[in-house]
């Protein structure tokens, strides 16, 4: 079983006068089996908390329980965890059969047949019985990570913890070995939390979600949630690719005043916002922006400045009252830069948030 729950999880790492605090208050609660991805931009606090979880690092306060056993101040090596690395961290003059197998060799007291029977059935699960005699600098990079995983997964533990572990492979092999990972996992059916700054990782990989930025949980739930219904501007903006759009508004009864035009709001809309500031900010992401004729509700004129054609979308950028905005349209349209087209923020898509602490309230 792993079931792992950190309860006001918090770190400090005490700095002279300013102390930092690295996580604060965490609370999450990963249920066996599942798959969770810890991301949020760099310094957010991800890899604190995986090195607090895996006993690497001494919590300040707050309590780390697996299948409700506190193991907040045990030993790495009490806790049945396995950590994979961003760089790999293997021993460079040993063999792959010997990497693969170290950690069984210390932490159980399995003979020497024994181990090297699991340390086949492990190479022989991740494809790699060939590379046994090798050395890991003979190695490629995706070659060198799933002997990393290999370590990892040979000691049948109760919660892999992975952290960036696909940041230095080239692009196309990310790809291959994400997929390889989630398979993996899900054959094994263990535990795990993966660290990652990349919105991508996360919400290809993730059962579940957890977006963290300055130490602080912002939202936990599966990718779509969290892509369809940020609780904040902040998760908004992070989850998708291109971005949402952001634009500064102020509501006035049934209308929406920006700068440079208004936009009339439905009296349910104008309900949701009964509560909040005046000042709001709307978003809109890039494929929810239609490009429509300019008789249409809430139109507003602009010039296309620059198109990039991506396939199957086209990205369309354009400016409305100095600033900048991403469109992404279908990619059969034809569509110039210097094209003069009306754009149009559909209301049922258009998410509003607060402007004094940026908490959605549509
Ligand atoms: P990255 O993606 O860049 O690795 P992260 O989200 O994993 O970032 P952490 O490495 O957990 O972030 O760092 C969180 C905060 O704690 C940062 O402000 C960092 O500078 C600080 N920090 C991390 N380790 C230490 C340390 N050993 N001593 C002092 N401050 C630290």
């Amino acid at each position: 079983m792993g079931r792992l729950q950190l309860n006001d999880l918090t770190k400090v790492f005490e700095s002279g006068a300013n102390d930092i605090v690295a996580v604060n208050e965490l609370n999450i609660d990963i249920r066996d089996g599942e798959f969770l991805v810890l991301v949020g931009p760099s310094g957010c606090g991800k890899s604190t908390t995986l090195r607090c979880i895996a006993g690497l690092e001494r919590t300040t306060s707050g309590q780390i329980l697996l299948d409700d056993r506190d193991i907040t101040h045990r030993k790495p090596k009490e806790r049945n965890m396995a950590m994979v690395f961003q760089n790999y961290a293997l021993y460079p003059h040993m063999s792959v059969r010997k990497n693969i197998g170290y950690g069984l060799k210390i932490t159980s007291d399995l003979d020497k047949d024994e181990i090297n029977q699991r340390v086949e059935q492990t190479a022989e699960l991740l494809e790699i019985k060939e590379l046994l005699d090798k050395e890991p600098g003979d190695l490629s990079g995706g070659q060198q990570q799933r002997v990393a995983l290999g370590r990892a997964i040979i000691r049948e533990p109760e919660v892999f913890l992975m952290d960036e572990p696909l940041s230095n492979l080239d692009a196309k092999l990310r790809t291959t070995m994400r997929t390889e990972i989630q398979q993996l996992q899900q054959d094994m059916d263990i535990t795990t939390i993966y660290v990652t700054h990349d919105q991508t990782e996360a919400m290809t990989m993730g059962d579940r979600i957890a977006i963290l930025d300055d130490g602080e949980l912002q939202q936990i739930g599966e990718p779509l949630e969290c892509y369809h219904r940020p609780v904040n501007q902040f998760v908004a903006g992070f989850i998708g690719s291109p971005s949402m759009n952001f634009l500064s508004v102020r509501q006035s009864d049934d209308q929406l005043e920006h700068d440079e035009f208004t936009y009339d709001i439905s009296t349910e809309t104008q309900e949701a916002l009964t509560e909040a500031s005046r000042n709001l900010t709307l978003g809109i992401r890039p494929e929810h922006i239609q490009l429509v004729g300019g008789d249409e509700a809430n139109a507003v004129p602009t010039t296309i400045q620059v198109v990039e054609p991506m396939g199957e979308v086209t990205y369309a950028y354009f400016e409305v009252g100095g600033q900048n905005y991403t469109a992404s349209i279908d990619g059969e349209r034809r569509i110039e830069s210097g094209d003069e087209v009306h754009v149009v923020f559909p209301e049922e898509k258009i998410h509003l948030f607060d402007g004094r602490n940026g908490a959605a309230v549509k």
